[in-house]
């Protein structure tokens, strides 16, 4: 494998039941870069992205993460590896303020007790820390403010510094503008171009325009399998992308 690639799949296959929701997929991703896969419904995004952060076994094919043959590792030894995927809103703490909610996964990340709150420089060490990954997506002046209290797109910073403090050299973001309005879009957008300086990302959309500037490579997938690949000034001239999203 060359050296800037930090993730490759080989014959990647998902098979439910005779149904192949993926097939055959080689994906290349290159280090430092912002990948983006997309495709209409149904064109095995989710799956695919299940297979890549362990969720799901591949029924065929192989998943190299730096070289290594993570295919059958669990997703707390791959992330362990730096790959580590988006927590959904989910997993942010609503009544935690944004900087507890960061304190907290630093704390995770780190392993130490709750007996970490009794020391005065730990306590510092892990808030300044957290403030640092809240001035990284733009939160810092939401730092004392309670999740339940921040605005959607908000939240959705407020989990990618939470993923941050997992120490990851390469992020997989699920649907990062999911039910957003345009300028949430935006925001996040500009958040994911920040924080792709210091890492890989490779995100899933379903929507080609938002991820038009933001992506150096799209690989487009339609029934499980690779339709295109390119920047997206070439795939906007490719008509079997053209019609697999206006068939969609
Ligand atoms: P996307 O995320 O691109 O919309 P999915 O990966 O969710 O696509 O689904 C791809 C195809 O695989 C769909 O036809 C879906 O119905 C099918 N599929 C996904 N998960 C399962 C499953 N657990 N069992 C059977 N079929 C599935």
């Amino acid at each position: 494998m060359a050296d800037d690639i930090i993730l490759e799949t080989n014959g990647l296959t998902k098979e439910f039941a005779g149904f192949f929701a993926v097939r055959d997929v080689n994906l290349r991703v290159r280090r430092g870069h912002i990948h983006a896969l997309i495709g209409p419904n149904g064109a095995g995004k989710t799956t695919c992205f299940n297979l890549l952060t362990k969720f799901l076994r591949p029924s065929a094919g192989q998943i190299l993460y730096n070289g290594q043959d993570i295919t059958a590792m669990a997703p707390a030894d791959v992330a362990r590896l730096g790959l580590v995927r988006s927590f959904q809103i989910s997993a942010v703490f609503p009544h935690l303020t944004a900087l507890e909610n960061v304190r907290v996964a630093l704390q995770r990340q780190h392993g130490s007790s709750f007996d970490f709150w009794r020391s005065k420089s730990v306590l510092d060490t892990y808030n300044h820390r957290a403030r640092e990954l809240l001035d990284d997506v733009g939160l810092s002046e939401f730092a004392d403010t309670p999740a339940v209290e921040m605005a959607y797109g908000r939240k959705r910073a407020l989990e990618i510094a939470t993923t941050l403090a997992l120490d990851p050299e390469m992020m997989l973001l699920d649907e990062p503008m999911a039910g957003m309005g345009h300028e949430d879009i935006d925001k996040i957008a500009t958040l994911i171009k920040r924080i792709s300086a210091k890492y890989t990302i490779l995100m899933v959309e379903h929507n080609l325009s938002v991820v038009a500037n933001l992506s150096d490579v799209i690989t487009v997938l339609t029934r499980g399998q690779v339709l295109a690949e390119g920047n997206y000034a070439d795939l906007t001239q490719d008509q079997r992308v053209k019609e697999a999203y206006l068939g969609a």
